[in-house]
């Protein structure tokens, strides 16, 4: 049987919990479910949840488009990035993203549309701007490889339009 976290007891109640998560100056929060222990009220929401709320909140940054210190390591980290995975996807030192974070350097405007495009891109289950991050890192095809191209209109031009 499962028990409170805090105070051992075993029954519990659903209820609702208020989330806040500030940043930038501007409070969000969000109403969740929360399973309550019947006698402590310690509250306890599903991580799926949470993590949904704090995806959401990263996704209003990305619409705000103040590129701050804050903004930026809420996202990363929204999206489950330690700083040195995020750093290498980048393609820039470790260092620079740390400073980017401290607000010791100016957050690059690029990476910060980049870091959104990922944050909204994960909230409709999508992954192309990662897959093309990670085919970055990967060593570059050789020079003389074909691609070949499909999927092309097939059709001879019409006589008109040399003429047009
Ligand atoms: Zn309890």
């Amino acid at each position: 049987m499962e028990r409170c976290k805090v105070c051992r007891n075993q029954s519990f109640e659903t209820g609702t919990i208020e989330l806040h998560n500030s940043v930038n100056g501007t409070t969000f929060a969000a109403t969740l479910e929360a399973r309550t222990c019947s006698a402590c009220r310690h509250a306890v929401v599903d991580p799926d949840a949470a993590k949904a709320f704090e995806l959401q909140v990263a996704a209003e940054l990305v619409r705000m488009g103040r590129p701050t210190p804050a903004a930026f390591r809420f996202m990363r980290t929204a999206l489950d990035f330690r700083g040195p995975q995020l750093a290498a996807l980048f393609g820039v030192d470790r260092g620079t993203l740390s400073r980017w974070e401290n607000g010791v350097l100016r957050v690059d405007r690029g990476a910060f549309v980049v870091l959104g495009g990922l944050v909204m891109e994960r909230l409709s289950g999508r992954d192309d701007t990662l897959s093309r991050l990670k085919a970055l890192q990967a060593p570059p095809a050789a020079s003389n490889a074909v691609v070949r191209i499909a999927g092309l209109p097939m059709r001879a031009p019409s006589p008109q339009a040399k003429s047009a």
